[in-house]
């Protein structure tokens, strides 16, 4: 099914390998599925180790020439290709929506929010200052320059197809790297769109490559290639895991945003109101589908009731289906796979004593569609407090006291985003110091800009994205001694 479209050439069956387009063969390239009907929307091409190398090298010559244009220049071609994506945000977004599955407001949103990276990379891009340093000895002065890394890789998941794409592009770009991009499967086709408009907005050719293929073939090439400076990975632990190893001989410069398993604390003096509002925001955006999205809540045991009735009606209120319906907020879920894992957290926890307060069970909808769940009694011993769900099922834990929280939030090998509702200004100091996160929101459960540094420590990642932070992740410092003054 093709979506309508007010330009359809924006919804290209193609991958784009050093400024050539390789046009699908539907008998041989990956079939897209829209996971809201399941019905085949297209195919990309499989491409594999050979594509990759040809995008690597086109990438490094074009980058020597891109890196040396004026900041000026490159941002100003930045700047046109973020007005491209907000002229085509409604395009983009169904094309988004179509599939990856999430309501086309949301997946509208996206394509906003995505832009924004590009165009903060593009303002960010002509601030890349060097600094000189007084010398250690009268006849020197010590200079540092900071220059673009070179060739960056980038692989990125079906969660937001277009804007995990755009936090990493748009410093790569703005700070004079070319970048080879192999977009999730499910979702290539917002990446194919994004390059589209690359194209117009005038990227020159090869700077930009997106590779759709084989994960692993793409992978194991872009981590061995000596003329990758860089790989930024946005996915699963476990797959960083293995890309952090397989760069290892090569010594890349790794930029990871690995898994979550954020906590979601409401103290007794929150507004319980804004913390119910907050959670919805941080548990079922994308349909739980996020690496910030709230995993485990822990209410305080004086609001604990009060809480879980509030949630629990506001949860309730929450339409499911297809994401291009009117007044949809929850789409399906990304596949069969990710359904089975929200239905084994639930029966894990029901077995351990967990009770179910709304939803908890597939929805009639059939298919991936499952419905906005709610556990309470839910205790650390359940699987769910250790791992992800990454679906729409929130479970409540009860907790006494802070330091009796704070450790229970802590004791986890993942820290990406954490969230807490209070009102106490010494105890949002402490809470905020004390969660070993890369980042806290305080009563708020939406904490993603394009202002704002995000990443994660300990198992979650390596790096930051956005920000004037974000831009220092493609760039290399170089410091230069000049002597005999
Ligand atoms: P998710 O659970 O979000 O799908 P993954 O880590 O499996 O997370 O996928 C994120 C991205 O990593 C996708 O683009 C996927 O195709 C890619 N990927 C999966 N396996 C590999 C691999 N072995 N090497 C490189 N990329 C991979």
């Amino acid at each position: 099914m093709t979506p309508t479209l007010k330009d359809p050439s924006l919804f290209r069956h193609a991958a784009l390998v050093g400024g050539e387009w390789i046009e699908a063969d539907p008998a041989t390239g990956i079939a897209v599925n829209n996971p809201a009907t399941g019905e085949i929307i297209g195919h990309v091409p499989k491409l594999g180790a050979a594509e990759t190398k040809t995008a690597i090298e086109a990438a490094r010559v074009a980058q020597k020439g891109w890196a040396a244009r004026t900041a000026k220049e490159r941002c100003g071609i930045l700047r046109k290709w973020f007005d491209l994506m907000i002229e085509n945000k409604d395009d983009l977004g169904r094309i988004l929506t179509l599939e990856q599955g999430k309501p086309l407001a949301e997946a509208t949103g996206e394509i906003v929010y995505g832009a924004s990276f590009i165009d903060w990379f593009a303002e960010e891009g002509r601030r890349i200052y060097g600094d000189l340093i007084p010398g250690h000895q009268p006849d020197k002065r010590l200079m540092v320059m900071k220059q673009p890394i070179g060739v960056v890789a980038a692989i990125t998941p079906w969660n937001f197809p277009n804007a995990m794409i755009t936090r990493k592009a748009g410093p790569a770009f703005a700070a004079g790297c070319a970048m080879v991009l192999k977009p999730a499967s499910q979702t290539p086709f917002s990446a194919i769109a994004i390059a589209i408009l690359g194209e117009r907005a005038g990227l020159p050719k090869g700077l930009f490559s997106v590779i759709t293929g084989s994960a692993a073939a793409i992978g194991a090439e872009m981590t061995s290639n000596p003329t990758v400076r860089k790989v930024t990975f946005t996915g699963s632990t476990e797959i960083g895991i293995e890309l952090y190893k397989q760069s290892a001989p090569t010594i890349k410069k790794l930029g990871l945003e690995l898994g979550g398993n954020a906590p979601f604390i409401v103290f007794d003096d929150a507004d319980l109101d804004a913390a119910v509002e907050g959670a919805l925001i941080a548990k079922f955006r994308n349909n739980g589908q996020t690496c910030v999205c709230a995993n485990r809540i822990y209410v305080q045991e004086g609001v604990y009731d009060a809480f879980a009735e509030k949630l629990a009606t506001a949860v309730g209120k929450l339409k499911t289906g297809n994401g291009m319906d009117e007044g949809v907020i929850l789409g399906p879920l990304i596949d069969k796979s990710a359904l089975e894992k929200v239905q084994e957290h639930i029966a894990d926890a029901l077995g351990k004593g967990a009770k179910v307060l709304q939803g908890g069970k597939a929805h009639a909808l059939g298919g991936t569609f499952f419905e906005a769940t709610i556990l309470g009694d839910v205790t650390k011993d359940m699987a769910v407090a250790r791992e992800e769900t990454f679906g729409p099922l929130a479970p409540l834990f009860r907790f006494k006291n802070e330091a009796d929280v704070i450790e229970q939030a802590n004791d986890t090998e993942f820290g990406l985003a954490s969230y807490f509702y209070a009102r106490d200004l010494s105890r949002v100091f402490r809470v905020a110091e004390a969660l070993e996160y890369g980042m806290v929101g305080v009563n708020t459960g939406l904490i993603s800009t394009a202002e704002a540094p995000f990443g994660g420590v300990k198992l979650s990642g390596l790096g930051r994205e956005g920000s004037k932070y974000g831009i220092e992740e493609f760039v290399e410092v170089k410091y230069v001694c000049l002597g005999g003054i």
